[in-house]
């Protein structure tokens, strides 16, 4: 794999302007100036971070009311859900270091004013080892050795047709499944492919670690193989009902919303709908459900433990303000106190959400005067949802 000399990398680094991009014009100037946190667990109404000159001369940044702080490095991971891999990889590109030419002597300082790049997922190609794991791990879940992987599935309410509609998949580990660096390897796990919206091939993959001991429960691809799309759109096995999409947090809540007979959208981390990432967010998505209401879902963070942060619900919050930005319809809906997210709460009272997205849609279904159709003539009537089971 590639190295990247990590001190070059911050050396040619301006902490000053990714702060901005990140988190937004600072208030005040020079020495004084100030950011709102990156960090999105942490709402920094009045901009409580500064950046300073830490030991061995290099730039840091923190904030002084939650005490987060760190290089740019952590500036990326924390405002934007960046792998340290991934945000390596991100500032090495902004400033013109690959990993093939980073050893080349006294490069010129002025590489150091980074021009503006399109985003990653235009520039990093997806590796064809996504997509032989992705169709790998799919058909190694309807096997003998992926039955574990389907009762923790079907545990969670979610139906074969459902999984296969998705391509959900198996991943027994590579001792079984051989794979590349890059790609997880402390399996098994359940595959949640991000397929093309259009073409609908792997471009990305989430893997949920099914062993309980493991430090991290979910894990992806490198960077290097392929960009992190943050979004993934979900196929129901129904006719979904035409101009209403759900977004959630993470696969299993995307997945639920879609058994309801609605498009799905998952979110891959609410870091992606940050102060700083939210408006793009938005803009994606209506691009991606041109004349959709959305319904929005993400989890409460402060269900078990509230002594959290309500994350889930700020995000929810910044991404409701932008969609309407664009003219759409939107709704944010919790789940009932002290359940986590829309599977849980699908667990314990499938009927209940059905009804809530049943009534959703209903409400939604709002006369549009500039584009429907003449008043006598015969308004057409979207596919009801369907009933619960
Ligand atoms: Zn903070």
């Amino acid at each position: 794999m590639p190295t990247i000399d990590r001190d070059a990398v911050l050396d040619a680094t301006d902490l000053t302007a990714l702060a901005t991009e990140i988190c937004g014009e600072p208030q005040g100037r020079g020495r004084a100036a100030r950011w709102h946190c990156p960090n999105p667990a942490h709402p920094d109404e009045h901009p409580s971070m500064g950046i300073y000159q830490g030991h061995h001369g290099r730039w840091r940044w923190k904030c002084h009311a939650c005490g987060d702080g760190g290089t740019a490095i952590d500036l990326l991971m924390t405002g934007t859900g960046m792998t340290v891999r991934e945000a390596l990889l991100d500032l090495a590109d902004r400033a013109g270091i690959t990993p093939a030419q980073h050893h080349t002597p006294h490069r010129p300082r002025s590489t150091a004013h980074p021009t503006p790049t399109p985003p990653a997922e235009q520039l990093t190609p997806v590796d064809p080892a996504i997509g032989t794991l992705v169709t790998a791990a799919a058909d190694l879940l309807w096997r003998p050795i992926g039955s574990g992987a389907r009762r923790y599935l079907h545990n969670r309410g979610l139906t074969d047709r459902l999984l296969a509609a998705n391509r959900v998949g198996f991943d027994p580990g590579p001792r079984h499944l051989p794979r590349p660096d890059g790609l997880p390897r402390a399996g098994p796990g359940i595959v949640f492919p991000v397929l093309h919206p259009t073409d609908r091939r792997p471009v990305y993959y989430q893997l949920r670690y099914l062993n309980p001991e493991l430090r991290r429960r979910y894990d992806q691809p490198a960077h290097d193989l392929a960009p992190n799309p943050k979004l993934a759109h979900l196929t129901t096995d129904r006719p979904a009902h035409p101009n209403l999409t759900v977004v959630c947090e993470g696969f299993p809540d995307a997945l639920t919303a879609a058994h309801s007979g609605l498009a799905a959208v998952a979110l891959l981390g609410t870091a992606h709908a940050s102060p700083a990432s939210a408006p793009t967010l938005a803009r994606r998505l209506t691009e991606e459900r041109p004349g959709s209401a959305f319904i929005i879902c993400f989890d409460d963070d402060t269900a078990h433990d509230p002594g959290k942060l309500p994350a889930g619900q700020n995000a929810a919050a910044r991404l409701a303000d932008e969609l309407a930005q664009h003219q759409r319809l939107v709704l944010n809906i919790q789940t009932p106190a002290g359940i986590k997210d829309l599977n849980a709460w699908w667990q314990q009272d499938p009927g209940a959400v059905h009804t809530v997205f049943r009534d959703l849609a209903t409400l939604l279904e709002l006369p549009h005067p500039a584009i429907g159709p003449p008043t006598d003539s015969p308004r057409p009537t979207g596919p009801a949802l369907p009933e619960g089971p």
